[in-house]
């Protein structure tokens, strides 16, 4: 049989490549983005009593009324948005699927979409799969800002659509007010939507203020906004997240939506739709996850690697300058086998495999895998 492939450039995403590697070489996982402590008990029962009590089969297409209203209800309180749930909000099988869906339900075959890079690597490949083409800009290194006046120099007749990630991964960048006014310049009087990941809406650190879309009526109207229960509740193998847009947006998107996972596991909506109103639990998270990525920078003081600091989300990158002469990919691998500690190689994160010679580690786990990776990356030596 004879296949054109329709992505003819992509492998095996770096996630499932470092965990494999992790898995065969016995090491500490840093790697792919997921956290190693329990997820909260109640929030099990809460799952548990849903499907005693039998809800075990379809809810509505657009996911369960009483989820989606509390979600408009959460934000209403957070930010003072007025989102309509049965019209604005879409529950998806996780926060990457409704990034897919948002771009599949505006992009047409040469439509170009503004990329940042270091992007998460399923951006590009869901625009290529449209047929549409990534319009690549890098993110000033080492302090990951976006160079707003390449924006605006890259923005031509064919820009259908600007994609933006804060807090950021992999690099922890948190986008701030003046970011969001230059994004609101740019796209003023165009037709260009705006693809907001917010999947690390509460992993934000040093006193910080998540500049969600949602605070920006006027920019929601042009934006799909797309979140992950997974990230906020330790759940990452739930693959619950939604979608947030206009009415006349998510109309569209729901097209796509529905002839493709059609809808999404009943009793955990049942069971978030509870837990959700818990404010406790996701206004605690960016003090808790700040408390462990500050423990793991002292501890990875005891290493050469230097630090380039993240503001938000699970991941921090460190810089392996001066320590190899190996790309990062190779440098990663090395450092599994050799050391038993694997991490993502953040070249990964480029399409063109842009080498700063910086890996990404996940510090969302116990503070004992913490002390056991980097008791392990102690013990490098520089390999020049
Ligand atoms: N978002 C997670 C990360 O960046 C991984 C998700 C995945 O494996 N697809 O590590």
């Amino acid at each position: 049989m004879q296949l054109q492939s329709k992505l003819p450039d992509v492998g095996t995403t770096i996630f499932t490549v470092m965990s494999s590697l992790a898995v065969q070489h016995n090491a500490v996982n840093l790697g792919q983005g997921f956290p190693d402590f329990a997820m909260n008990n109640e929030l099990i029962a809460l799952v548990n009593k849903a499907m005693q009590n039998g809800n075990n089969q379809y809810v509505h297409s657009n996911g369960l009324p009483v989820l989606r209203e509390q979600i408009a209800a959460k934000y209403a309180k957070l930010y003072q948005s007025n989102i309509d749930a049965e019209k604005q909000i879409t529950i998806t099988p996780g926060g990457t699927y409704a990034i897919y869906t948002a771009l599949t339900t505006v992009l047409q075959p040469n439509d170009e979409v503004i990329v940042f890079e270091p992007a998460y690597d399923s951006y590009i490949p869901n625009i290529v799969i449209n047929g549409a083409k990534p319009v690549l800009i890098s993110l000033a290194y080492p302090n990951y800002s976006i160079p707003w006046q390449e924006v605006k120099n890259k923005i031509t007749a064919k820009t259908k659509m600007i994609i933006i990630n804060s807090p950021h991964n992999p690099t922890g960048a948190v986008l701030t007010k003046q970011d969001i006014i230059e994004l609101r310049n740019i796209v003023a009087n165009t037709n260009i939507f705006i693809l907001s990941d917010e999947v690390y809406e509460h992993l934000i650190f040093d006193d910080l203020q998540h500049q969600s879309i949602l605070r920006y009526p006027d920019l929601l109207e042009r934006s799909f906004v797309c979140f992950s229960f997974g990230k906020t509740y330790h759940c990452t193998g739930w693959k619950i997240g939604y979608c947030i847009s206009s009415p006349t947006l998510m109309n569209e998107f729901r097209k796509v939506h529905q002839f493709n996972s059609f809808s999404i596991d009943s009793p955990k909506q049942f069971a978030l739709a509870e837990y959700i109103q818990n404010e406790e639990a996701y206004l605690t998270l960016g003090k808790t996850m700040q408390q462990k990525r500050d423990y793991f920078r002292t501890l990875m003081q005891q290493t050469p690697f230097k630090i380039i600091p993240s503001h938000g989300s699970y991941f921090e990158c460190y810089s392996y300058e001066g320590l190899s002469n190996l790309n990062d990919k190779d440098f990663a691998i090395y450092l599994t086998k050799n050391y038993g500690v694997a991490t993502i190689p953040v070249s990964a994160f480029y399409k063109n495999g842009e080498d700063n010679k910086a890996i990404r580690f996940c510090f969302a786990k116990k503070e004992s895998t913490l002390e056991k990776a980097v008791e392990k990356l102690a013990l490098f030596k520089k390999d020049l």
